[in-house]
């Protein structure tokens, strides 16, 4: 039914619309594929593992692809860790970055064998007591190289809460040395988006310069930050620049240190931003003095980043592709202000028309919630043309189930 091509047809995605009601999530799996072997041929000249960050879009058989691809699994909770084992991953292919998380949550996940990445001083120095150089750690380091993108999801600032500052560098050695700890990566996430490849490899010497420091290192994991394009003329990551001088880059360094280094990635938006598509019915169209509003069934309960981030996401009429275009704003229907896009050009927009919001895969059905005692949609997986239910929508039971009523 679907075309093998990188891009859903709106003849297609009208269709998936029909049969499963709307609003729906939509995911297309070749094109996940399609953005790990970009990632995969980038990297080719250097040792380099993917580690899919399933925060993105945690939904099982997506995890599942993903693994059957070939990539591990990067992790920010205890809750995602067991998805992932779920899910048939090696512990050993699951990388496990928390931040701000009790002690035990940590000790935890080294009890499933899985990755573990310390981000403050705090809980390495607990760590290196408890454990000394029984259970090898990563250490996630913060370069403060701020690599664009909103400041909201920018994690290199001075002011950020993540990682260890590169300036506590002694304080960290004191603690690897009293303790004992073994270090086996060092670990940076900057931000969310690499515009510019200079500013990266930046944050990558840096990284170097410190990595000499320590004696024990078998990985050095340089986060995400890849961009992809939200709109036509979009700034893209340049994926095979960035391979070409990163590989580069540790290839030198490698054969400087003691042994050869893996590197790793934890690509989550890259991998599956550009897969996903939700699809909405317009309401109403409501027309005041300055402007023609599309109401559309959905809101920021379902995609909160045009609201959150001022993401901008494509939104096309793919019930009457061929209308003529008129300008819209279109907007959701929470009793909130939640604008998805002011003054788009959209085809003519009828009530009863589907829209689609294109690069829904990442941060989208993630980030929903019931607010407004609203059902979260469905979400259905395309793979080699088939459409399947790979989530149901919410029901009025699901909003009580957690829910205990008592005697008032
Ligand atoms: C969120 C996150 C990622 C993925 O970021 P994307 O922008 O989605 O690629 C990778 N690593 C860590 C530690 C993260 O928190």
């Amino acid at each position: 039914m679907a075309k093998q091509s990188d891009v859903l047809s709106a003849d297609f995605l009208v269709k998936v619309a029909e049969e499963f009601g709307t609003p729906v999530y939509i995911y297309h799996a070749e094109k996940i594929k399609t953005q790990y072997e970009k990632l995969q041929k980038a990297f080719r000249k250097a040792d380099t593992r993917f580690f899919y960050a399933c925060k993105a879009l945690t939904n099982i058989n997506v995890i599942r692809y993903i693994q059957s691809l070939g990539a591990g699994l990067d992790t920010v909770s205890i809750q995602e860790v067991m998805l992932g084992l779920k899910a048939g991953f090696n512990p050993k292919d699951i990388f496990y970055t928390p931040n701000c998380v009790d002690i035990n949550e940590i000790i935890a996940a080294k009890d499933l064998g899985v990755n573990i990445n310390i981000d403050n001083i705090s809980i390495l120095e607990q760590w290196g007591n408890k454990f000394g150089d029984s259970y090898p750690i990563c250490i996630r380091l913060n370069p403060h190289i701020m690599a664009g993108g909103n400041y909201k999801i920018s994690t290199g600032h001075v002011d950020s809460k993540f990682g260890i500052s590169i300036h506590q560098l002694r304080h960290i050695e004191r603690i690897v040395k009293s303790t004992k700890l073994k270090v086996t990566g060092l670990h940076m996430h900057t931000g969310s988006e690499i515009k510019d490849v200079d500013v990266f490899l930046r944050a990558v010497d840096i990284m170097f310069e410190i990595a000499a420091n320590f004696d024990d290192l078998e990985f050095l994991d340089l986060g995400s930050g890849f961009k992809v394009a939200y709109q036509p003329g979009d700034p893209e990551t340049d994926i095979e620049l960035l391979g070409e001088k990163v590989s580069e880059a540790i290839n030198k360094f490698s054969a400087s240190y003691k042994r050869p280094l893996q590197l790793w990635f934890e690509p989550g938006k890259f991998l599956v931003s550009q897969a996903g598509y939700f699809v909405v019915k317009a309401n109403v169209i409501k027309q005041t003095t300055a402007t023609v509003f599309v109401g559309v069934n959905s809101g920021f309960n379902h995609l909160i980043r045009p609201m959150f981030y001022d993401a901008f996401h494509l939104i096309r009429n793919i019930s009457h592709p061929k209308g003529t275009e008129r300008i819209y704003t279109v907007v959701g229907n929470i009793c909130e202000t939640d604008t998805f896009g002011w003054d788009r050009k959209i085809n003519e927009v009828r009530e009863g028309d589907f829209l689609v919001f294109y690069n829904a895969g990442a941060y989208g059905f993630e980030m929903s919630s019931n607010f407004n005692s609203r059902l979260k949609p469905a979400e259905v997986l395309i793979k080699d043309g088939k459409p399947q239910l790979i989530r149901r929508a919410d029901v009025l039971e699901d909003l009580l189930r957690n829910q205990i009523e008592i005697a008032l």
